[in-house]
């Protein structure tokens, strides 16, 4: 486990004023999960704490995951083992991985052993048999698929909004394999609706994987489908696609933070921000709504 000391929980709630949202009278209440650790940030702390409580519970020596050679999941994993005394390994996309960079600098700094395959290698990282090969290579490992993306990391997204007293009728946010949208969107009641923004282009099959994270985790057909409904994809802030950005993005994010004092990352948090904001502006979203926006974290991206 990470020692709790180390550790900002439960995360702050903020209420912030923008003028976009203040003309049509929609409140923004904000959860700082990016502040919850500066390496072990936003949502990767979430889908990390079961995940390594099970790691110690079978007395695993090595924590071992996927991600590629910037990834929040690598450095939020390295971090958090370094923090819990658990070993970790990195297996990363791409034979040309700049080992130098600063996410895989850091991680290494933190123990984590980085070890960088092709990328076709790479595409078999969910493969039953990869896996032996792996546990043949590195012994007594604990595996975490890439970006958390198992039931105990949508067990540990549920909590998000257990931690949540304020009322609000409607959750943002920004999605990546779907584990986070799916851990909250179980946490919600009859009323609230939540709408998530993928971070890549042509994000709509992301709904089947959110289905399919959810009937993992419920194995219940009627309770999924009520669940289902209440979620909704915004596909089209992508700016191009994955770690894509522009100057439009940058210059919206930097305002953004002059105005509420909440700073973004552009691969994540600042498309969210700005596809929720041209909602609110275009009229998508009703006059009065209370919008509880999920900050993910990802800010040593930046
Ligand atoms: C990894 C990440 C996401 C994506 O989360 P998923 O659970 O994979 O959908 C969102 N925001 C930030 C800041 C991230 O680092």
């Amino acid at each position: 486990m990470i020692p709790s000391g180390h550790l900002l929980l439960p995360s702050p709630l903020e209420k912030i004023i923008h003028p976009v949202a203040e003309d049509k009278g929609i409140e923004l209440l904000v959860k700082r999960d990016d502040l919850i650790h500066p390496e072990i940030s936003g949502n990767k702390y979430r889908k990390l704490h079961y995940n390594l409580a099970q790691a110690e519970l079978l007395k695993k020596e090595t924590v071992l995951t996927f991600g590629g050679a910037f990834s929040n999941h690598i450095a939020a994993t390295a971090s958090a083992c370094a923090l819990a005394g658990i070993k970790s390994t990195g297996i990363i996309r791409g034979e040309e991985a700049d080992l130098e960079n600063p996410t895989l600098k850091r991680a290494r700094e933190n123990g984590m052993i980085i070890h960088p395959i092709t990328r076709e290698r790479y595409d078999q990282k969910e493969e039953p048999l990869f896996h032996e090969e792996l546990r043949e290579q590195f012994g007594n490992i604990y595996i975490i698929p890439e970006g958390g993306k198992n039931y105990y990391g949508v067990n540990g997204c549920i909590e998000i909004l257990q931690e949540v007293k304020e009322e609000f009728d409607l959750v943002c946010c920004a999605v990546g394999t779907g584990t986070t949208i799916s851990g909250l969107s179980i946490a919600l009641n009859e009323q609230q609706r939540i709408i998530g923004f993928p971070a890549i282009k042509g994000g709509e099959y992301l709904l089947e994987e959110v289905k399919s994270l959810l009937h993992w985790s419920l194995f219940d057909k009627e309770w999924v489908e009520s669940i289902v409904k209440k979620i909704s994809l915004q596909c089209d802030f992508h700016f191009g696609g994955f770690a894509k950005s522009n100057p439009e993005l940058m210059e919206f994010i930097s305002d953004f933070e002059s105005i509420t004092g909440i700073p973004l990352d552009k691969v994540y948090t600042g498309k969210m921000m700005f596809g929720l904001m041209e909602m609110i502006r275009n009229g998508s979203i009703a006059g009065g709504t209370r919008i509880l926006i999920y900050h993910s974290g990802g800010l040593q991206g930046n």
